[in-house]
Formats: C-alpha cells, structure tokens, sequence
C-alpha cells in the first residue's frame, strides 16, 4: 500500500504532507536528477524564495522538484488533489493499472507494475 487508506490522512488535504507523500512515491530511494537521472549529485535548495520541495543537481545545475517528468509537472491541481484522485482510483472496482502509474507518476513501466501490485494489496 503506497498510498495511506484513511481518507483522513494530512496527505490529502495538507499540501506539505501531499508533498512529503509524493516525494516518497516518486523517490523510493531519495531523490533522483531527473535530467541526468543520478542520485549522488543531487541536494535540497533551500531558502524561502523558492518554496520546499525544490532539488538542485549539482552536475547539470538544473532546479527540480518531484513534479518533473511526471503528469503532475504543469499542472496547477495541488497534489493533494492528485494523491486524493490516485486513492480513489486504487479503491475502484476496476484498480490502478500500472500503465495508468506509469502515466501518471513518469515512473518506469516496471516500477509502476510493482507499485500497481502494492496497491492492490496482493490481490492478483
Ligand atoms: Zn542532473
């Protein structure tokens, strides 16, 4: 289960919370350049101008946040609202399929279709 059951949870109407969730989804590992798609060049930008979540690559110098590459990227819907959406869809009759994942997330076929299974608790 990636994403937490109870629709009470700060991650579907709190957008640091949605964030945190979000970051831990897209991430499993921590975060990632999603240009040069390494782990060890990659450290958090601080400062309030440019709000949490922001990632800076040291080796490309490119700003990103887990947004990037993922459906979510240009959207202005918060991710509450995504996380929210993706809850009810892994609850629906028909489930999640990885390919929606894949989508959605910009995440790999492969680590969408393990994700897929997660969510739907085992059920094969
Ligand atoms: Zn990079």
């Amino acid at each position: 289960m990636i994403l937490p059951a109870s629709l009470a949870h700060p991650c579907y109407y709190d957008d640091d919370a949605a964030r945190e969730m979000f970051e831990a989804i897209r991430w499993p590992d921590g975060p990632y350049c999603p240009h040069c798609g390494v782990f060890d060049t990659v450290a958090p930008l601080g400062g309030k101008s440019m709000g949490p979540g922001w990632y800076w690559c040291n080796k490309c110098r490119e700003k990103f946040t887990a947004r990037v590459g993922s459906v979510m990227e240009r959207s202005h819907i918060p991710l509450r609202k995504w996380l929210l959406a993706f809850r009810l869809l892994a609850s629906s009759r028909k489930g999640m399929s990885a390919h929606q994942l894949h989508r959605m997330l910009g995440i790999s076929y492969k680590a969408a279709w393990f994700r897929a299974h997660r969510i739907r608790g085992g059920r094969h």
